[in-house]
Parts: structure tokens; sequence; C-alpha cells
């Protein structure tokens, strides 16, 4: 049977059972589009990774003998839409069955189901066999309770795929060691340098450029040192587990001015396009682990294996749970507008020019970075989610609505009122000096709440405690804070909300 297959850009699984066989009745097509570089603003490096990526795919496919159709962006025959393209080559190639992958995102898995509904010929959707969990696993897991901890769906996944297991047990006696993940990094051990990939992206720039896509953020040269590849993805973890694995664990939370990485994976991309699995690289590491148990705390590999077969997979399953409601929510009724100085890290504010100037420059920024800078300050200043997911989105090369959105609205703007997260991820400048250097080479004096050269977040803080204090003030995790707030004298509480307010107003003057 004559059969149409899509392959979107974030489904470049080499392993999909579709490609045990080369069939000549098999039609593969992939596109890119200005449909998904446009629907928000993407960073520059965003958009050359997923082409070049894509483009990879392509030739791996062709030279294993199957028949793809590949549209570039600038290509005559390309719509710029995903339903215009289908249909032209349904009609041209005579096509009976049109088949797709299931995408992971609502908006386009929506888009393919209407179009499959209206089609007179057969459809069917597979599985894209990337995730260890289906897409209503966490649905069903949960399905008795009313809340759902991430802790719950990650033993529980600890247990059916024998993960980190000593039989019926978590290997080491514990589940979780995230107690012992709260290092602050003071320059050593020393960060090695992070493996870098020579892609030479001229062509895909060049094509960029042509179609006047509109991008954010950085990119100098035509060197993308992003893995594009399944071998170069391999390359990148096993980088990760001969030089970072051993601090993974202990430095996950730090900060700091010199190191934009510290000892993160960096595998976000790779995984987010389905270059390669999370079962690999877990495997991989725990393999590795295994090997140099004298060397590797078990703090380290249970602290990356939670990411990936926890948090991963349970935000996944939570985004299919609630969507599309979910990206509706604004439990805390937030307003306000983002700062400019988000869109060019021009801040005296240290923490956040930092943390914006390195996503900027790649694209890129470390969770704690992304929840405890840029994310915390966004919610102090009562930005509405909507803005907030506009900008994560677009900026970060891991961006796709699946993992963002239950990160960005949920763990970290507690816009869910407490799906993801069970109090909001707020601080003031205690916690971003408790964790790195930003504070040494600030403006501000992170000691002060009041007084022109007070920390902004100190302000902001108290101020946000107390705006919300309604919807938060019967969190049990929130009540000492809401102890504290009650003791700050009336007149000092009043300054302290004069200033925040004038920070709200004007985040661009600070
Ligand atoms: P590492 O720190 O090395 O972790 C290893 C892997 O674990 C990551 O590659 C990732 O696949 C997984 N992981 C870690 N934390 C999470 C998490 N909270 N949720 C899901 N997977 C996780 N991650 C994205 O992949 N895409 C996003 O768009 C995204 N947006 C975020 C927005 C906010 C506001 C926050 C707080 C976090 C966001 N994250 C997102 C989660 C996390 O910050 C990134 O996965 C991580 O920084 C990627 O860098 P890394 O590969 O070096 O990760
Ligand atoms: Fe950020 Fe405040 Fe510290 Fe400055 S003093 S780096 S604004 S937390």
């Amino acid at each position: 049977m004559k059969t149409l297959r899509l392959i979107l850009g974030d489904q470049l699984n080499r392993h999909h059972s579709w490609f045990n066989q080369v069939n000549d009745d098999h039609i593969y097509v992939m596109f890119e589009m200005r449909q998904e570089t446009d629907y928000v603003k993407q960073h520059i490096q965003k958009v050359i990774g997923f082409f070049s990526a894509m483009r990879h795919f392509e030739k791996a496919l062709k030279s294993n003998g199957h028949r793809v159709i590949y549209y570039r962006i600038n290509d005559k025959k390309n719509t710029q839409q995903l339903i215009d393209n289908l249909k032209k080559l349904i009609e041209e190639y005579q096509i009976e069955l049109f088949e797709y992958l299931l995408p992971d995102e609502y908006r386009l898995d929506k888009q393919l189901r209407d179009f499959c509904n209206a089609l007179d010929i057969k459809t069917n959707s597979c599985d894209t066999e990337h995730f260890y969990s289906s897409r209503d696993e966490l649905r069903l897991f949960f399905k008795d309770s009313k809340q759902f901890l991430m802790e719950r769906f990650y033993r529980y996944m600890r247990k059916k795929h024998n993960v980190l297991m000593d039989g019926p047990q978590p290997l080491g006696g514990r589940w979780n060691y995230d107690k012992s993940n709260r290092k602050k990094w003071k320059g050593q051990p020393a960060v090695p340098n992070p493996i870098l990939f020579e892609n030479d992206v001229s062509e895909v720039l060049e094509d960029i450029k042509s179609a006047g896509i509109e991008t954010i953020g950085h990119f100098e040269g035509t060197i993308f040192n992003y893995p594009i590849n399944e071998e170069q993805a391999i390359q990148q973890l096993r980088y990760f587990c001969e030089y970072l694995l051993q601090y993974f664990g202990d430095y996950q939370d730090a900060l700091h001015t010199n190191e934009e990485f510290l000892f993160h994976s960096r595998l976000s991309f790779a995984l987010n396009t389905k270059i390669f699995s999370p079962k690999t690289v877990v495997n991989e590491a725990i393999t590795y682990y295994e090997n140099h148990s004298l060397e590797i705390d078990i703090s380290q590999i249970e602290g990356f294996v939670r990411q990936i077969l926890g948090w991963r997979e349970y935000m996944r399953g939570v985004y299919w749970k609630e969507m599309p409601g979910y990206a509706q929510f604004n439990k805390l009724e937030n307003q306000n507008k983002l700062p400019n100085f988000y869109w060019t890290g021009d801040t005296k504010m240290n923490c956040l020019a930092v943390s914006i100037k390195n996503s900027l420059n790649n694209a890129y920024a470390h969770h704690i970075q992304r929840l405890m800078i840029t994310g915390n300050f966004a919610l102090l200043a009562q930005v509405h989610p909507d803005q907030v997911d506009q900008w994560y989105l677009g900026i970060y090369i891991d961006a796709i609505e699946w993992v963002e959105i239950t990160n960005t609205r949920g763990m970290s703007q507690f816009a869910d009122g407490g799906i993801i997260a069970t109090k909001p991820y707020v601080s003031s400048a205690s916690y971003i000096h408790k964790m790195g250097n930003y504070c040494e080479n600030c403006s501000y004096n992170r000691t002060k709440r009041t007084g022109e050269d007070a920390c902004p977040f100190n302000s902001l803080y108290w101020n946000f405690l107390n705006d919300k204090k309604e919807y938060l003030k019967n969190n049990h995790r929130m009540g000492m804070m809401y102890n504290l707030l009650s003791k700050i004298p009336t007149e000092e509480l009043k300054q302290l909300k004069d200033r925040a307010y004038r920070i709200i107003e004007n985040p661009d003057l600070f």
C-alpha cells in the first residue's frame, strides 16, 4: 500500500521500528516550515540545531535505502504549512495510507488528528518509541490521587524498569539523595572544558537568513557546537560520564559567574529531538557508574537518573493529562509584563544579567538559573505566565512545549496552583547568595531589604508573599515564611512594598 509517513523535527529516532525494513512503497516526509519557526520567536541556535539535525537524519535514512522527501525552508514546493504540504503530497503520489508519529505537542497533535478525520484515505498514528512511559501512564497511575507527587511516580518508574534497584529495594538503601545535591561551587573541583562539535552550519545559516526568519539570541561564525546526530550525542554522553557525572549531583543546584554549564550534561537538545533515547542515556550512565563505583558516589548517579527517569517522564505525563487547559492556568492571577531586559541581559542585577546573557549566547541555561534566577524574578514581579512561557519557549534550544510549559507555568510560576510544585519556587537574595557568587559583583546589597541599593529580590519577595497571602497562607510549606512576614513591622513592610512596586512598574530601571 502506498504510504506517506510523516517525521516531525523532534522525532529523529533512528531506531524506530518504522525503519527496520526498507520498502519502496513507504515515502518518508520531513519539512522545515515557517509554521514551526514562527509560532514563537526562536533563538537562532535553536533553528540552526533543528534544521541541522533534521538534515542529518534525512541523509542517514537515505543512506540506509529509505525513500525520503525533504523540504528545505526555501524549497519552491514548500507551502510552509504542515497540512498544505501533506495534502499536496498525498495527491501527487496517490497515497493510500497516511501515517504519523504521535507528536509531543498538543498543538500538532490536534492539527494532525483533525487532518486525519477529514481525509478519505486510511490513516494511522504510531508511538515514537522514545519515552519510558506512555502518554497516559501518569494519568492512570494517579487516577485515584488528589496530588501528583513526582517522587511517587519516580519510585514506580524505578521499580517498573528495574533502574538502580537491589531486588525490591532502591540501590544503596535510599530512593532519593536530593539533600546531598546542594553544594555551592567555589572554584574546585575544576570544571573541564565542555565537549564541542565542529559542525559547519554555513548552509543552514544561509538558508535561515535568506528565508528572512526572525530570531533572537546570538550565534557567531558558522561552527555549531551542539550534537546534531546520534554519534555526536553518544560522544557527549560518554564525555559526561567520564568527566562530569562524578560531581553532577553535588553541584546540581550551584550557580557561578565563571561557569556557564558547571557539571550539567547539556544532553537535553539531543534527548528532546529524540536523537537518542532516555534509556540509552540512563543505561550508559549506570554502566559507567557500576564500573567506577569506587570513585563515584551513588548520590551522583541517582541525582542524574532522577532528572531523566523521574522529572522528564513525569513532566510529559502531566502535560498529556492536563492539556489543553494547562496552557491557560494563571492561578495567582499575575498580570505584569516581562521586563525588556529579558531580551538583552541589560540590567544591574548581576544574577539576572549573567543568566540572561548565558541564555542569549548559548540558547542554554542550567536548571537553577532557569528556576531560581529568571523564573524566580518573573514570579516575584508577578509577570503574566503567558509572557514567561513565550520567553522560555523561544530562547532555549531544548524548549518543546510538553517540557517547557510544565517546567515554566508549573514548576517555576506556580500558575497551575500546585499540580507540579508543592509551593512556589521563590526566594530572596539569601538563597541566590547561598548557592553561588553572583551577589559578590552586584550593584545591589544582598543583605538590605529597603533603600536604593537594597537587592530587588528582597523587597519583591516579601511583597509577593504579602500580595498572594489569600492564595498561599494555607499552604503548610509556606507557614514559616508567613510567620516571618507577620513579624515585619508595619512601617518597614510599607517601605518594602513601595520599593517592590517601583521595581514592578519600571523593572528596566533596575
Ligand atoms: P542536566 O542538568 O544535565 O540534566 C540531565 C537531563 O535531565 C536533561 O537533559 C533533561 O532531559 C532532564 N531534566 C532535568 N531537569 C528536568 C526537568 N525539570 N524537567 C524535565 N527534564 C529534566 N527542560 C527541557 O528539556 N526543555 C525546556 O524547555 C525546559 N524549560 C525549563 C523551564 C524552566 C523555567 C525550568 C525551571 C526548567 C526547564 N527545563 C527544561 C528543565 C531543565 O532546566 C533542563 O532540562 C536542563 O537545564 C537541560 O540542561 P542539561 O541537559 O544540561 O540538564
Ligand atoms: Fe541578584 Fe540581588 Fe544578588 Fe544582585 S544582590 S546578584 S540582584 S540576588
